[in-house]
């Protein structure tokens, strides 16, 4: 009994030996391309997003050490709240979350806490 196997770049079927994913080269090249332009691509969109995030946050501040602001008017400018860089849990158990050296803590009704750290 012969298992059929197709190329994962093309879709073709393949011949010769068992380990072989792709018909040819070509085949092999293209797919580790596409597969390569996807993840650069993935990578950048999410530092713009970072960079982005973390530059709203700053202007946001200004000269200011920490700062309320609703959450409304971070959104209106852009802020995505889906990304951060890492979170940081202080003793009463509040998450706040950073991008980078700036980060925030939600609070009730929809306001949120920018406060600036010192670089690590
Ligand atoms: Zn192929």
């Amino acid at each position: 009994m012969a298992i059929e196997r197709v190329c994962l770049e093309c879709g073709e079927r393949i011949q010769g030996r068992s380990d072989k994913r792709f018909c040819d080269d070509a085949c092999r090249n293209t797919y580790n391309n596409k597969l390569n332009s996807d993840q650069t691509n993935l990578v950048r969109n999410v530092n713009n997003i970072l960079r982005k995030n973390r530059r709203i946050l700053f202007d946001a501040l200004g000269s200011e050490g920490m700062l309320k602001i609703q959450q409304e008017k971070l959104k209106s400018l852009g802020f995505d709240f889906k990304f951060h860089t890492h979170t940081f849990s202080n003793n009463k158990g509040q998450v706040y979350r950073f991008i980078y050296e700036v980060g925030y803590l939600l609070l009730e009704h929809d306001w949120v806490l920018i406060v600036q750290k010192k670089p690590f």
